[in-house]
């Protein structure tokens, strides 16, 4: 396979902090000669382990965005021991945009994987990551929220891997991470995702949705940037006793089947009857949708197909046909303490 396009301003191996670029030449009708620029920094000391970090997969989704750049600006070799990759804007013309998907090819970055060195500018980030930062990585923490049309509890989440070890390890992470919830999964459509990439090159992977609809709050930044450190604790690259505070724990959640998912029908006005966090039992009405073309029409409703935590939401005031208006999700086990 060819090169990469794709030459970091950065030397992976040299010990410091640097801060730079991973530059993707783009010739368009605003820059001939032009190239996309997308912010990387790179903390090194010594021969300890590599962590990477991303945010921005999806370009409307800010927890992950905003801990790195503090991150970013603020670690400094001397704190650490090991190497720190990170980039906190990684499908940067969709992180650019405020969108989640890249408004130069339309790629879905996490959708993308293994990329291609030909392909689109899309193509060629996943290609990069794929080829050159994963296997720098023995650990790699990939933030994610809802974004503008989803909005979810905020959980740290592994999946069911065929090699139990690694899932066990990948599971201790997700402790580490101490987001109030955990989430195990079973994914059933793995094409294309970071996520797969990074496992099946057997690295340690974590990522998490830490809230959405398009913004961040104090408390979701808050749990990014907690989950951070009790990462980069968990791997080795701080000390441990730096990022213990007060006892925390974190909930087990799981989302076994089908029926935790609820799949609009029609499109209209959402009123969402439950809130994120609540019980729900089998046959509550989660959701009404309203007919928007004439009014006295009675609304459709939605109800739970099993008892549960209602786990995420639809985020817009509208929906649309084949939208996910609700998830429902079993509680495993609670409050575990979470652990460095
Ligand atoms: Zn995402």
């Amino acid at each position: 396979m060819r090169a990469s396009p794709i030459s970091p301003t950065v030397d992976f191996e040299a010990d410091g902090e640097q801060h730079g670029f991973l530059k993707l030449p783009y010739s368009r009708n605003d820059s001939a000669w032009g190239a996309v620029m997308i912010p990387v920094t790179v903390i090194k000391r010594g021969d300890g382990p590599t962590v990477l970090l991303t945010g921005g997969n999806h370009g409307d989704e800010y927890e992950g965005p905003i801990a790195l750049s503090k991150l970013a600006s603020t670690l400094k070799a001397g704190d650490i021991n090991g190497r720190v990759i990170v980039v906190p804007f990684m499908n940067y013309p969709a992180f650019r945009a405020g969108t989640r998907t890249s408004p130069i090819d339309a790629g879905n970055l996490n959708r993308s994987f293994p990329g291609h060195p030909d392909g689109t500018v899309t193509q060629k980030i996943a290609d990069y990551f794929q080829r050159h930062l994963l296997p720098l990585a023995d650990y790699v923490l990939d933030i994610h929220a809802g974004g503008r049309t989803l909005d979810f509890l905020p959980f740290a989440a592994t999946h069911v891997l065929a090699d139990a070890r690694q899932q066990a390890r990948c599971e201790a992470a997700m402790r580490a991470f101490g987001a109030p919830y955990s989430m195990r999964m079973l994914e059933l459509d793995s094409v294309g995702l970071y996520d797969s990439a990074a496992e099946e090159a057997g690295k340690v992977f974590v990522s998490t949705e830490l809230g959405g609809g398009g913004s961040s709050t104090a408390a979701s930044v808050a749990i990014a940037e907690r989950g951070v450190y009790g990462f980069l604790a968990h791997a080795g690259i701080i000390d441990k006793e730096s990022v213990i505070g007060e006892a925390r724990t974190t909930t087990l959640l799981d989302m076994p089947d089908d029926a935790c998912y609820t799949t609009s029908e029609h499109a209209g006005l959402l009123e969402m009857c439950r809130d994120l966090g609540d019980m729900v039992a089998e046959g509550d009405v989660l959701a009404r949708v309203y007919d928007i073309t004439r009014s006295g029409a009675t609304p459709v409703e939605y109800r739970a197909k099993r008892a549960g935590l209602l786990a995420a939401r639809h985020f817009p005031g509208l929906v649309q046909t084949g939208d996910t208006v609700a998830v429902v999700a079993d509680i495993i086990e609670r409050n575990i303490p979470v652990t460095i």
